[in-house]
């Protein structure tokens, strides 16, 4: 099977990357991540990304595009719902590629980590392909989160310290806007 892989970061990408190959799937990469902010951690993540392709001889297709804007117009006045929206305005574009480029099927590395919603991913995913006719991988990467990081680590890749957005990085930091943002379930 040959499958067109997005990648949301490269600490995401080791395990799920080794587990393909061993499967004798044939993996292509597509970066595309307008969540990720702001404009300096976008490009320690694309660079993460290149390092890991370089190592891992992975082709891999990365849009330079900083999607502030983008991402912004999709979230402000929903922002409750925001990470929902965030996996689908990504997939979305995923999976209109690897069907225009005739890929077998599509999936992200998204599954990859404990710190997302695994299954709201893996429902975006299967109704897309549904809607695009072409089949969505679908594999519970979670289970090799340590595997992952030591990979990581023995890479010497970046390894952020939240998930991407602005609201995200303002959780990691901001003790008491986490607090709040705990109490209204943003
Ligand atoms: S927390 Fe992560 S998944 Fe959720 S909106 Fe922000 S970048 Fe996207």
């Amino acid at each position: 099977m040959n499958l067109f892989l997005h990648i949301c970061c490269a600490p995401c990408t080791t395990f799920p990357l080794a587990q393909l190959r061993l499967k004798g799937i044939a993996v292509y990469g597509y970066f595309y991540n307008p969540n990720i902010h702001p404009y300096r951690e976008f490009k320690k993540r694309i660079q993460g990304v290149q390092q890991l392709a370089e190592i891992s001889d992975l082709k891999v297709e990365i849009d330079n595009t900083y999607g502030l804007t983008e991402y912004l117009r999709k979230v402000v006045f929903h922002e409750q719902q925001r990470c929902p929206l965030c996996y689908a305005m990504r997939l979305e574009v995923v999976v209109q590629k690897a069907k225009e480029r005739e890929y077998e099927a599509f999936s992200t590395t998204l599954l990859y980590s404990k710190y997302q919603d695994h299954e709201r991913i893996r429902n975006i995913g299967e109704k897309l392909a549904i809607q695009y006719d072409i089949d969505f991988y679908y594999e519970d990467f979670r289970e090799g989160w340590k595997e992952g990081i030591e990979q990581a680590i023995a890479m010497d890749l970046y390894r952020q310290s939240y998930c991407g957005c602005i609201y995200s990085e303002q959780e990691r930091y901001d003790k008491a806007f986490k607090k709040y943002a705990e109490k209204i379930k943003l």
